[in-house]
This record gives structure tokens, sequence and C-alpha cells, in this order.
């Protein structure tokens, strides 16, 4: 995924971009970037690896590096950024967040045309995605209409921060408004980001939501509109269950009352059908799970209790070893037992989404080790059935690892792919059969899933401003 923050300010900014970049330290694990510009230096530029150590202690030094009264910064998961560009555009710094679908189409295009040049390659011959948005940005006269001309070329998505070379700000949020961008106003400037409690932290007030493919320059004394709102939104769902930071607000909604919500409504489903009612505790797999558990357990007036806790002190969360088997090694030493909370106990559990199961398996072995009577699992989310490809987004990788799509396989075959709406509705026989089947396999003594209407229903905002794709194949 990942994140990006900056300022424009008549004041040093320095400070403030670098703990509003750390605020976005849960969005991305692999690059962080900063970019600064003044009046006597110019635009600077830093980038470290983060897969070993946090942004925090990795830019600790900038201080005495860099000086700034205007200041980008991001969080990738992706590729190094921000980048300095030199172009006819001006010298800027850029940095981007998203996926290109079609880089490589693009690249050949833009390798053969007339004004073509060259990339940077990476190990492998694969080009920067910025770099690639930078250069079809260039192809334009201004910035307004290079991003637009970019944001049309891609297939994907791709959200973008520039710091300018006289200390301006420009940022678009992407076409269908998948991933939010938001501006906050202070006394001496304005702040861009993705989560909006970075800048209400740094006494920014909300000052605008951008529109999908709505573009902004921002100086110190005032925002002007580049380019206005498309009408087509289809925001990501997921921010608001699993990856925004449940202090963040989206397009009016904050992440943690959302959950609750979720929560209370899974709760008031299960009342409904009659299912786990002899349950001693609820909780959630922590950690984006436990708000989701907190609405089911106020809504069922069972019990929340922490029956295992991650031990994080040690284990930071940039720590992802290239390999799924030292991964999921980690995960498990990670989730220490509390055994007067499990043992010849009823655990009710919620976790934010069940995409390949993995990890599950293991909690539950784990739990039962520790003398549980009965495990039940609730989604808070419906069955994912499609794999995202607008975003880089961890929790839907390859169509067929998603455990939905392996268990439909497995009990009708390629058949099963015709009936995906009915195996998504627990309703339906289909749909029952999916959900003993992965009880069976995963040994938990219940399983549901949030349904399509109730995950949209604790959002709150129109089914069609939402992008449900990863539910239901619907663009
Ligand atoms: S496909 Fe899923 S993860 Fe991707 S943007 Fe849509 S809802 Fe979000």
């Amino acid at each position: 995924m990942g994140g990006f923050f900056g300022i424009t300010s008549s004041s040093d900014c320095m400070t403030d971009v670098f703990f509003g970049v750390d605020y976005h330290s849960h969005l991305g694990t692999r690059r962080a970037g900063l970019a600064a510009y003044s009046k006597e230096i110019g635009l600077q530029r830093k980038i470290h690896n983060i897969e070993n150590a946090p942004f925090r202690t990795k830019f600790e030094t900038i201080f005495s590096e860099m000086e700034g009264i205007s200041a980008i910064g991001v969080i990738s998961d992706t590729d190094p950024q921000p980048l300095l560009v030199r172009s006819k555009l001006g010298t800027y710094a850029i940095c981007t967040v998203g996926i290109i679908n079609n880089s490589e189409e693009l690249i050949e295009r833009y390798l053969t045309s007339s004004d073509g040049g060259h990339f940077d390659a990476m190990t492998g011959g694969a080009v920067n995605s910025t770099e690639l948005f930078a250069a079809l940005v260039n192809q334009r006269d201004d910035f307004a209409s290079g991003i637009k001309f970019a944001q049309e070329s891609i297939d994907g998505t791709a959200c973008v921060l520039i710091l300018t070379d006289d200390g301006s700000l420009i940022a678009a949020r992407d076409r269908f408004g998948r991933l939010p961008v938001l501006v906050g106003k202070r006394a001496d400037g304005y702040a861009v980001s993705f989560e909006s409690f970075a800048y209400q932290k740094l006494g920014f007030a909300d000052e605008k939501e951008l529109g999908p493919g709505e573009i902004v320059k921002l100086t110190p004394d005032g925002m002007t509109v580049l380019a206005a709102a498309g009408k087509k939104k289809r925001i990501c769902s997921f921010l608001w269950s699993y990856y925004g930071y449940p202090t963040s607000t989206y397009e009016g909604v904050n992440v943690e009352t959302m959950r609750y919500r979720n929560g209370a409504i899974i709760a008031q489903n299960d009342k409904a059908s009659g299912t786990a009612e002899d349950i001693d505790y609820v909780g959630g797999v922590p950690d984006s799970g436990t708000p989701h558990a907190i609405g089911y357990a106020n809504e069922s007036h069972k019990p929340f209790a922490r029956a295992f806790i991650k031990y994080t002190p040690t284990w930071a969360r940039s720590f992802m070893p290239p390999s799924q088997k030292d991964r999921d090694e980690i995960a498990k030493m990670k989730q220490v037992p509390i055994p007067d909370l499990i043992k010849g106990k009823n655990l009710l559990f919620v976790d934010d989404s069940i995409v390949r199961g993995t990890q599950l398996r293991e909690t539950v072995e784990f739990l039962y080790e520790n003398g549980a009577k009965s495990v039940h699992m609730r989604s808070a989310c419906p069955p994912i059935m499609y794999g995202c490809k607008f975003l880089n987004f961890s929790r839907s990788t390859s169509e067929m690892d998603l455990i939905a799509r392996r268990v439909i396989l497995e009990l009708e075959g390629k058949e099963g792919m015709k009936h995906i709406d009915e195996y998504a509705d627990g309703t339906t026989e289909r749909g029952k059969n999916l959900r003993s089947a992965i009880c069976e396999k995963f040994n938990f003594s219940s399983l549901e899933f949030q349904t399509f209407e109730g995950i949209i229903q604790a959002i709150g905002l129109p089914e069609c401003d939402l992008c449900t794709y990863c539910w239901n194949g619907k663009e």
C-alpha cells in the first residue's frame, strides 16, 4: 500500500513532516523517503530502506541534514521514493501511492515515442512506478494536464504528491477516489495526508477531502483547485474494515466507530440465527480484528477478553523476512496465550478478514493446545472472492490463493466459479457448504462472515461510492 504526507508552510516544517510521515508507518514496510525545499538550498531528498528498522530510527538524523519550509514524505511498500525529477515543468520531487498494471505497455510506448528517453532500470530491468508516472506527467505543458494524462493512461490507481522548486505542493487523488487524500489548514500553511489524524495531531484543521481525480495546488497562502473532482467514486471499503488507522476519518466516517458498528451487526446476525449462544469470551484476532470484536461484545453482552496477546516490543511490524515460512514462524511466536482465559472456555474471535487462512489455522491450534473448549470464528467482511487489481493490497494476492476460491474448487471444481455469488451468501446451500468446509479445514466450531449488506450498513456510505470488488467482483 503506502501513504504520503506533506506540508507547505511559511516557517520551518521538518519536524512536523517527520512526525506526519511517521504516522503513516502502518501503511508500508519497504522504503521511506523525504524531500524538502528551502530557499537557500532548494530541493533535497533522502530515501532509506525500512525493512528492518522503522521510519523514525532511519530518519532521526534528518534535522541536521535537511531543511525546509515545505517538505513531503512517503512510506512505500514498493519502490524507493520521492524521486527528484528535472523536466520542462521544472525540478520537482514526486511520490505516488497505488499501482500501475500496464507499466510495460506504457514504458514501451514512451521509449518508442518521438520524445522518448530512458528510465533508470532496477534489478531485473523493472522501472520505478513513480518514475514512470513522472515521465507521463512531463509529456504535457503543466502539472494539472500532465497528472490527468498520466492518470488516464494508467490501468490502476495513483495518488500523487509533488513538491515544486518554489516550495508549492501539488496533490492529486486517484481517478476513482479508491484511496483518500485530505488537506488540513493551519495559520502558517497547509498539510496533505493519507491519514487525517496525522495533520490533526500537528494542529491542522480539516480543510478538504479531495474528490476522485481532483488536483489542488497549495502554497502557505492558499489552495487552488487545478482540476475539479470527477463524478465516479469507488473508495476502498477495506480502509474501514482493515488497513485504515483507527483514529482516521475518511469521507466523514471514522474507522474505529465503523468497526464497532460492524461487529455489532455481526452479533445481531448471530442472534437472529441463534448461533454461538454459549460463548464465554469474545475477542479479536489482533490487532485489526479487536475493534470489530468490541462491537460484537457490546452488542451481544458477552464479555470481551484478550485470550492471547501479540508480543510486539521486539518484533517491529516492519520486520518482514522474505520467506512465507519465516513470516508464519514469527506470527506464531508473537502470539502469547493467557491460559486462564482459554482453558475450558467457549471462545469467539472476530478477524478483520479471512484471506488465505494460514495463520488462523495455527492460532486455532494453539488455542486448543491451551485447553479451549470451542473456537468460533467470525470474519468482519464477506468472503474475499476476487483479488484486488486496483491497489497494491496485501489482503488479496493471487485469486487462487484465496481460501474461499480454493475451497469452492475443492467442493465442485471449476463449475463452482459460476456460482460465486451463491457461495458468498451464507443463507444458500452452497454458502452453507463453503462455511462448513472451511470450518472442517481449520477446526472452527462455527464460521460466519459479515454480510455484504452488513458491511455497507456499517460504513454508512452509498454502496455506489464504495469499491467492493474483492467481495462481489463489481467494478
Ligand atoms: S478491490 Fe478490494 S482492496 Fe482493492 S480497492 Fe476494491 S475493495 Fe479495496
